[in-house]
């Protein structure tokens, strides 16, 4: 069993307590590393190391193009090392192997975008309507930025965080997820190589539940950056308040997928199938509705069948394999439980419906593709983020009922349309509630593209020109030009 180190002030360290935990892989159901279960002595450690960091001048002092050299440099790591780390990846969290090293590929690309930013990171100067003074306002960092992440897609979402904290100059703390430490662990290696001085980032793993209070609420934390189920989100939110620091919170979705029936059905079934069975659903972005015009449903339904029949479920580490495992034991408990749920509330099962038990699925914990039809708005299966390969399929009789029924969750993350209209295309646009919207196309992201949600999907955004804003604070400046101290009992 291979056995892991955590990241603190550039040295690799066991937890103080020296307690560890077992991390499996989900195509075996077996363990195959030791991660160290951090407690609450080496989260102050961690956090200690990049306070200490952020003020020394091996970090502050950098220019800004050195602070974006640094991290080209990195990008340039990241891509020679992508096969290996794609690797553990797969093992660790049972991703598919095709996706990645498609991410792996694209990822890169994050920190050369933020590198290009952090020396276009400008202050303005203000044509104040006082004589005498000169106005202008730096952008300046935050400090210690708490980063926590979830498991699905583990490098890519702390990418998404700590490319524009870096750029912006902060010092990170990662906390990666449980199930997904050990990809983490190897993607730190990366930075020390880079150059980055000691304590710009530290990893630490462990339990959520055990540290994560202690992350959040830090005196010396000046901003969390998260991603997560809403109801962990919740928690970070109220904490943080405490102590009134900003948050990025990327939280979960349920979004529908919109078939009108003037829309291409075969590329439309191919949209639905990338939105829910890709990743096996566990994505936040997982298009878990199908909503379905009437006059199409049927002829759509047959076609969807046919194509999701014919997806190949396995080993996630061999190129061919379509849907892979679930990540972890607890969420395949829950996709199964959800699946009851829906069959109990009446929806009708026309694929799947169980634990995939065939040979190439080993002793793994695979759920079978599943389609429900005949679901109700109102049904938890059509409310609830399952985070599984289950798909609901909605019918409905026009436009405003899709608006309407698309609508109608507490989440916003995204949403996609099918129809070969434009001007249906661009009203769907506007009145969807959504901080994605895909057009004829699903799952699309890229580092140029503001990533984030409407309602309690989330607040803040990740990617593109706005992210880096998350990690700075505007100081504005005064400066007397006159020479003359004015009143002194009289505001300026
Ligand atoms: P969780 O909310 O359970 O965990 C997310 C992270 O928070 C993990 O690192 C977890 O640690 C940590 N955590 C747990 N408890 C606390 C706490 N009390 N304080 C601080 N941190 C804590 O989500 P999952 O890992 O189960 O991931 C799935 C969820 O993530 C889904 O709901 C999905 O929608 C959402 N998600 C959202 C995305 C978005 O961008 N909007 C993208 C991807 C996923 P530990 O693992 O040790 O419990």
């Amino acid at each position: 069993m291979q056995s892991y180190r955590m990241l603190i002030a550039g040295e690799w360290v066991e937890a103080a307590s020296g307690a560890v935990f077992e991390t499996e892989n989900p195509f075996t159901g077996k363990p195959w590393a030791l991660i160290p279960r951090a407690g609450v002595a080496d989260v102050d450690k961690a956090v200690a190391a990049a306070q200490a960091a952020f003020r020394a001048p091996s970090w502050r002092g950098l220019s800004a193009s050195a602070r974006g050299a640094l991290l080209r440099k990195f990008a340039d790591l990241l891509a020679e090392d992508a096969e290996r780390l794609a690797r553990i990846e797969t093992q660790d969290n049972g991703k598919l192997i095709a996706e990645m090293r498609g991410q792996l590929r694209y990822m890169p690309q994050w920190y050369h975008y933020f590198a290009g930013l952090a020396d276009k990171i400008e202050g303005r100067v203000i044509p104040i309507d006082k004589p005498g003074v000169f106005n202008f306002t730096r952008e300046e960092p935050l400090g210690v930025v708490t980063a926590i992440t979830p498991w699905n897609s583990p490098l890519m979402l702390a990418t998404w965080k700590l490319a524009p904290a870096l750029a912006a100059g902060n010092t990170v703390v990662w906390k990666p997820s449980e199930y997904s430490s050990a990809s983490a662990l190897e993607f730190g290696k990366l930075f020390e190589k880079a150059g980055f001085p000691p304590g710009v980032v530290n990893i630490i793993t462990g339990f959520g539940n055990e540290i994560g209070e202690r992350l959040v609420s830090h005196p010396d934390v000046a901003k969390v950056a998260f991603t997560g189920g809403d109801r962990t989100g919740q928690g970070v939110y109220e904490l943080a308040a405490r102590s009134i620091k900003p948050v990025t919170l990327e939280l979960g979705g349920k979004s529908a997928n919109i078939v009108f029936d003037d829309a291409d059905l075969d590329d439309a079934v191919k949209g639905v199938v990338s939105g829910i069975f890709a990743a096996s659903g566990q994505t936040c972005i997982a298009g878990s509705r199908a909503l379905v015009h009437r006059a199409i449903h049927d002829a759509f339904v047959e076609k969807l069948l046919a194509f999701a029949r014919t997806a190949r479920i396995g080993d996630p580490a061999q190129d061919d394999t379509q849907v892979g495992p679930i990540t972890t034991k607890p969420q395949l408990a829950k996709v199964l439980d959800y699946i009851e749920i829906a069959k109990a509330e009446g929806a009708e099962l026309a694929l799947g419906g169980k634990r995939a038990v065939a040979a190439q699925c080993g002793e793994g914990w695979f759920v079978e593709p599943t389609i429900f039809t005949g679901v109700r708005p109102g049904m938890r299966i059509a409310q609830e983020e399952v985070f599984g390969p289950v798909l609901s399929i909605i019918p409905f009789e026009d436009d405003e009922e899709a608006i309407a029924i698309a609508n109608g969750t507490i989440y916003g993350l995204a949403a996609g349309v099918w129809t070969k209209s434009i001007n249906r295309a661009l009203t769907m646009s506007q009145r969807l509630e959504a901080g994605t919207v895909w057009i004829n196309t699903y799952r699309a992201t890229s580092y140029m593209s503001p990533f984030g949600g409407y309602k309690r999907s989330g607040i803040g955004r990740e990617s593109g020109l706005t992210a880096i804003r998350e990690y700075l604070q505007e100081k504005s400046v005064w400066i007397d030009i006159s020479g003359q101290v004015p009143n002194p009992f009289v505001q300026r």
